[in-house]
């Protein structure tokens, strides 16, 4: 399988490197040459350009277009005079219902990926083989989804060593905003009431004092501001209602303190401890392969 990877960030330099390490031939392209550069030093890529037009010499038959979320379609737009018509061309966005039906139209052999793995680093200085080793890669087939293609891709994510669950892109959208884009706004918003501390000198004790769990508590908030806002973005639906409902629940958490209804708040948070323990993440076991209607 020859893959080229159009985007050579954290997430595509990843790929690149993962694939390569497991003896695929992979093309890169990207913005400026000094990333292509780096990824040729690092061994990511056999070869790499900064032109759509190079990858045709290349014939891929994988594309995973691994641009910002905002540059998927209009990359896609781009690459299809260079495709041959057995190409399958995959993303890796965190947001898929934006992108999912209009790429199909584009390209019919397009399948909507997303691999649940990051850091709060950017760029191929910060890509690593082993990135995506155990995570789930979700991938979103719809109804006019072609099945060799889902096969491809499918191949291609056991090949980064990770696990994929298959949904359709609304399912997705929703399911990403409970557990990934809502903790990034809820990070963001205990660190802003943090900082809004009026008396210097409590404020510089409680940075002083904080310890792993306003660590772990903050952490998404500290993160890549660009991302937060192509979550908010392209997911704002989703979004708004988990919001909703955090507001609600931390409302009601707010009235049982209020009235010192104690009781109440301990069967709560018995509740939140047996419900921590529902998430995979949370205990050594598989991920199911797969969660919600499969299409094509
Ligand atoms: P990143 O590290 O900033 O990398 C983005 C790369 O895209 C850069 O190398 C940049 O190239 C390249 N690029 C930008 N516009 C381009 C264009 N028009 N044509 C070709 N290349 C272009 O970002 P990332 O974290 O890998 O995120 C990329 C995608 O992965 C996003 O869609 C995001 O939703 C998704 N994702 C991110 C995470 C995460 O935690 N970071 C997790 C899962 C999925 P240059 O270096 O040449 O400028």
């Amino acid at each position: 399988m020859r893959i080229a990877i159009v985007g050579l960030g954290l997430i595509g330099g990843s790929l690149a490197l993962k694939l390569t390490e497991k003896g695929y031939p992979v093309w890169g392209m990207s913005r400026t040459p000094a990333t292509c550069q780096q990824a040729l030093q690092r061994g990511a890529v056999q070869g790499c350009g900064t032109e759509l037009a190079q990858l045709a010499r290349f014939d891929p038959q994988v594309v995973l277009i691994c641009t910002p979320l905002d540059q998927v379609l209009t990359t896609l737009a781009a690459l299809v005079p260079y495709l041959s018509a057995e190409t399958v061309v995959s993303d890796v966005g965190s947001v898929k219902q934006p992108i999912v039906a209009p790429a199909t139209e584009l390209w019919p052999l397009f399948v909507g990926g997303h691999p649940m793995a990051g850091k709060s680093l950017q760029g191929i200085q910060a890509a690593e083989a082993g990135l995506f080793r155990g995570r789930p890669y979700v991938l979103t087939p719809i109804a006019k989804t072609q099945p060799q293609a889902l096969a491809a891709m499918k191949k291609l994510v056991a090949a980064v060593d990770a696990e994929a669950v298959c949904t359709d892109p609304a399912r997705h959208d929703q399911a990403v905003a409970w557990i990934s884009h809502l903790p990034v706004m809820v990070s963001a918003g205990l660190i802003a009431a943090v900082s809004q501390e009026a008396d210097p000198a409590i404020l510089h004790l409680a940075r002083t004092l904080a310890s792993s769990g306003f660590r772990d508590t903050s952490r998404v908030g500290g993160g890549i501001p660009q991302l937060g806002l192509e979550m908010a973005r392209h997911n704002r639906q989703a979004l708004l209602t988990t919001l909703c409902s955090y507001r609600a629940q931390l409302g009601q958490i707010e009235r049982l303190i209020e009235g010192e209804r104690w009781d109440e708040l301990l069967l709560v948070l018995q509740r939140t401890q047996q419900e921590w323990q529902q998430f995979p993440v949370n205990q050594p076991r598989r991920v199911p392969q797969d969660l919600g209607n499969e299409e094509g």
